[in-house]
């Protein structure tokens, strides 16, 4: 493909994105294909003969978007959001076009230097600690991480060999092995399924502790686990807070929390995945009252803070337990122009890193933090409003509100609400996916999409209720 061709296919890629955007409502958000579709539809083998780009674009629409689950639907209420907008999706074309794998200074200097940027301005509009940004005085700094996951495994890792240094300088003879066989994390029975991974792949005991009836871990509870673990000669060494659990968007007690890891020596890391993007608004702020007592921040900025997936950002107040954990160096890896900027390889899993920040600069130009800031309000009034419609009905049950998150259910036995839900995904019309809260189904109803409008919202209620009135009795008006 020459540039020529590359202007007119990428025009046309431009024109079909904005064409997808603009009538995705026209769509059913869930596809109506089964397993193995698109086998049937592929050649067995590669093309040998390059084809043209008309091709490939006329087989996108005729293969590809029959099996889209469609994300950025104003009907898609699953799961959280995962972020979309103009200016990102823009920022993600010029990161593939300079193509640059930033692994070190030398290797992406701007890659570098926007990132360090990008994540003290986001640092500051989240009113992160001031240790956690790269421009205090201190060894703090952020870096952009793919995913919450990777960010939960780094803090991990970088915790445990925090650890097995600290014993070792006092007493040697301890073999590392031993030691890292005593380490223990916590987190809550409400954290995201990445926490439990990152004790299986860092092969660290992972206690997901019992939350109270609310979906939040509590202080007492930490501290009666560590004691017991102290007890049984174990070493407690790593706590995932969650801001913003999965299920009901609920929030660990970070107060209570915070000075027990930090009068026990225990690593605590707050994942905010979704949650994070609120506190850009002053008056959410109090709900990370405690993040002082953090040694590692993070939050995707690909759930709700318009940018594409992957952009995930990860703080921590000294960055030297990063380095010394992932430092391998390699003469093809040195270069002479070290200084107090990060080569971004010493604080991640993989060697090459794209150029995310691009987007992440490109999003935070063209919303303003007001226009971000107003976007997280719409969707927390919307979900507010969603649940003022569920409690009109008597038949339902309005469960939990939390941000753009509300839950509710059929009244009665847990088989009404998920026959509710079965025929709300058979439809394909809209799409809810359940949690437990108190020990009982319930619908998880998430403002998910930048689109997500008041009328979207009436709609889906009234999508809700003519399943619901094949369930239980109509509602009497
Ligand atoms: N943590 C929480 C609280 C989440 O809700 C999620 C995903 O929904 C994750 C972590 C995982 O995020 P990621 O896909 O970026 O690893």
């Amino acid at each position: 493909m020459d540039a020529d061709q590359f202007r007119q296919f990428g025009k046309a890629m431009i024109d079909y994105i904005a064409d997808y955007q603009e009538t995705i409502r026209d769509r059913k958000v869930l596809p109506s294909v089964e397993p193995g579709y698109l086998q049937h539809l592929l050649p067995d083998e590669a093309p040998q003969k390059g084809e043209p780009w008309q091709e490939i674009l006329k087989d996108v629409d005729r293969i590809i978007m029959p099996g889209v689950t469609h994300w950025q639907s104003p009907n898609f209420h699953a799961y959280y959001p995962t972020a979309c907008s103009y200016p990102s999706i823009v920022g993600d074309m010029l990161s593939g076009a300079i193509a640059c794998v930033g692994f070190s200074w030398m290797a992406g200097p701007a890659c570098t230097e926007l990132e360090v940027a990008m994540m003290n301005w986001l640092g500051k509009l989240l009113h992160l600690p001031e240790e956690f940004l790269n421009c205090s005085e201190g060894p703090g700094g952020g870096v952009i991480q793919g995913s919450a996951s990777e960010a939960s495994l780094v803090a991990l890792l970088a915790a445990k060999d925090k650890f097995v240094r600290s014993i070792r300088e006092k007493d040697p003879t301890i073999p590392a092995a031993e030691i890292k066989g005593k380490l223990v994390a916590y987190s809550s029975d409400q954290s995201n399924s990445s926490v439990e991974k990152a004790g299986l792949i860092g092969s660290m005991m992972m206690r997901l502790l019992p939350s109270d009836e609310d979906g939040a871990l509590r202080g007492t509870t930490l501290q009666e686990a560590v004691r017991k673990d102290r007890e049984a000669g174990l070493i407690p060494c790593f706590f995932i807070a969650s801001l913003g659990t999965t299920g009901t968007c609920a929030f660990d007690n970070l107060e209570e929390i915070g000075p027990i890891c930090q009068e026990e020596g225990i690593w605590l890391h707050i994942d905010a995945a979704y949650a994070g993007t609120v506190f850009i608004c002053p008056e959410y702020r109090y709900l990370m009252k405690g993040v002082e007592y953090s040694d590692s921040f993070n939050f995707n900025t690909h759930k709700w803070m318009l940018c594409n997936f992957d952009c995930s950002c990860m703080w921590v107040k000294d960055a030297r337990y990063l380095m010394d954990a992932f430092n391998v160096d390699r003469i093809y890896l040195k270069h002479n122009k070290t200084s107090h900027l990060p080569d971004y390889r010493h604080w991640q899993i993989p060697l090459g890193r794209r150029f995310r920040a691009l987007k992440l600069w490109f999003v935070l130009r063209s919303y303003g933090v007001e226009g971000i800031q107003e976007h997280v309000r719409k969707d927390i009034a919307l979900a507010k409003y969603f649940e003022s419609l569920v409690k009109q009905d008597e038949r339902f049950e309005a469960c939990t509100l939390s941000l753009g998150l509300a839950t509710f259910r059929l009244k009665g036995d847990d088989s009404l609400t998920q026959k509710l839900l079965d025929k709300i995904t058979a439809d394909k019309t809209l799409y809810l996916i359940p949690c437990y809260y108190r020990e009982r189904l319930v619908a998880r109803f998430v403002i998910a999409s930048r689109m997500t409008q008041k009328s979207d919202v009436d709609f889906a209620w009234s999508v809700i209720c003519e399943h619901a009135d094949q369930i239980v009795a109509p509602k009497i008006k």
